[in-house]
């Protein structure tokens, strides 16, 4: 505490400071938002440079808290990334709405715990409600259970932890109860394009991120005759991971083919990992990539990426209600529900105490509503196919793969140039855009071959960014 804020003084007295506070952050918020689009999008600080403007002992004596929230921004400025601005299209990263912004705001200033029912009526029953509006926003089933997380990470764990409580009930135990010692390994399958969280997340359940037989892609999509083929080597009840969305292609699993192959085998769990690939249900010339997804069993999906609210954000739907909460439900004399509550979100998540990340999520849907959402869903992904058109188009450059959806690699690839030439080309330019600080990209490796990440998930992305962002290229790649 300062030396304003003693024990003795009150809550009342402390209004003062939460103003002052307030106003500090505000002022230099928008101070950066501002500033946006005139400042380099990109710092690529070095850890050398963080350390001299950061590390140092815990301050003996306190400051004032607009002074503190001021000073930090002072000494960290060189390592803040523009990465809430619209030429951002590095990873797929996303901005931050207006309304969500509040919402999140807000959400800090109420600190509501959204773990209980009791411990706020208002935060529970608002998590349910986004669920039920972003089932409705992707045309996902209406009896779906959900739970809102902390990212698509954390919306993996959740449905494979379903899966897991699914899967050691057919070996006749229970995985969350007794845990998986003496049991055999459950067999899980994907694509070699699964992704890395997934492979966490099974670390984290004690499936074993080694448990992952792969299916070879073709083309960023799961290689349908060799699934057939190991799926039918495998006994007992198997976990298969779908890619809707394919980080470096934005390419889809057919689902349904996958299903059909589930059904006629049996005893299998579908997960689809659709981390910024669900946003294709939002729009209805796009939604039929995602067909077959209402055969899934449980989904996992991103609130921080395409639907542009702050970190942390995430999403995950489970088919059967019954298996998430016997994965996650937490039991205690002290937190026995009252007459009168509703559901507790902490027997659906890995957490128990929790952020109240529903706001942000409400206030966005509330003020963009569905029309909002499925025009800035295809404004981005029109964007992306006139940039892949133009890369196609453009002599020296070449996609390396379709760009269905809104993620475009590339790779810079004149003519008399061999593979490898243009390999270390690819990733000069990327890093020459990168430095330049006018757009932002990132360097990938497809198919063995360098390429250059390009990803449209910012609500604000106008034609005119892209134009830069072709600008760009062009100088970087010394193009005509
Ligand atoms: C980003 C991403 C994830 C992981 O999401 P986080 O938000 O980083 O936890 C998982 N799958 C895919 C396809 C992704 O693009």
């Amino acid at each position: 505490m300062t030396d304003t804020a003693t024990p003795e003084s009150s809550f009342t007295q402390a209004l003062d400071q939460y103003h002052s506070a307030l106003e500090a952050a505000q002022e230099l918020a928008l101070e950066h938002l501002g500033a946006i689009t005139e400042r380099p999008v990109s710092t690529l600080a070095t850890w050398e440079t963080m350390r001299a403007a950061l590390d140092e002992p815990l301050p003996e004596s306190g400051t004032a808290p607009d002074a503190a929230i001021a000073e930090w921004v002072e000494r960290a400025a060189p390592g803040i990334v523009g990465s809430t601005g619209p030429r951002f299209f590095g990873w797929v990263i996303g901005g931050v709405t207006p309304a969500a912004l509040g919402g999140d705001w807000l959400a800090a200033a109420i600190d509501q715990n959204a773990g209980m029912w009791g411990a706020s009526p208002a935060a529970a029953q608002t998590e349910a409600v986004v669920l039920r509006w972003l089932k409705e926003l992707f045309a996902l089933p209406a009896e779906w259970a959900g739970a809102v997380t902390s990212g698509a990470t954390m919306s993996n764990l959740v449905g494979l932890a379903a899966a897991r409580q699914w899967a050691s009930e057919q070996l006749g135990f229970n995985a969350a109860e007794d845990g998986l010692a003496g049991h055999p390994v459950i067999p899980v399958i994907s694509s070699s394009d699964i992704h890395a969280s997934a492979r966490k997340a099974l670390g984290n359940l004690g499936l074993g991120r080694s448990a992952v037989r792969i299916v070879p892609s073709i083309n960023g999509r799961l290689d349908l005759a060799v699934f057939e083929e190991i799926l039918a080597r495998t006994d007992g009840p198997v976990i298969v991971v779908g890619n809707a969305g394919e980080v470096n292609t934005g390419q889809f699993d057919d689902l349904n083919a996958i299903a059909d192959a589930l059904e006629r085998r049996g005893n299998a769990w579908l997960h689809v990992d659709g981390a910024f690939g669900l946003f294709a249900g939002a729009s209805p010339r796009f939604r039929h990539l995602l067909n077959g997804i209402e055969r899934a069993d449980s989904v996992a999906s991103d609130g921080h990426k395409w639907l542009n609210v702050p970190y942390d954000s995430g999403f995950a739907f489970v088919r059967d209600e019954r298996l998430l909460r016997s994965a996650f439900s937490a039991a205690g004399a002290y937190l026995a529900p009252a007459a009168g509550d509703g559901p507790d979100p902490m027997h659906s998540v890995p957490e128990m105490s929790r952020r109240f990340r529903a706001l942000a999520i409400w206030c966005a849907l509330r003020a963009d509503g569905r029309s909002g959402y499925r025009a800035m869903v295809e404004r981005c992904i029109d964007n992306a196919h006139d940039f892949a058109d133009w890369v196609s188009e453009t002599p020296g450059l070449a996609l390396v793969n379709s760009a269905p959806l809104n993620i475009v690699s590339f790779r810079i690839t004149p003519d008399g140039a061999d593979e490898e030439e243009r390999d270390a080309l690819t990733r000069a330019v990327c890093r020459r855009i990168q430095e330049q600080g006018e757009v932002f990209v990132t360097p990938t490796v497809w198919e063995g071959r360098a390429a250059i990440r390009a990803a449209f998930d910012h609500w604000a992305t106008t034609t005119a960014d892209v134009a830069v962002l072709k600008a760009e290229v062009k100088r970087a790649a010394g193009l005509p």
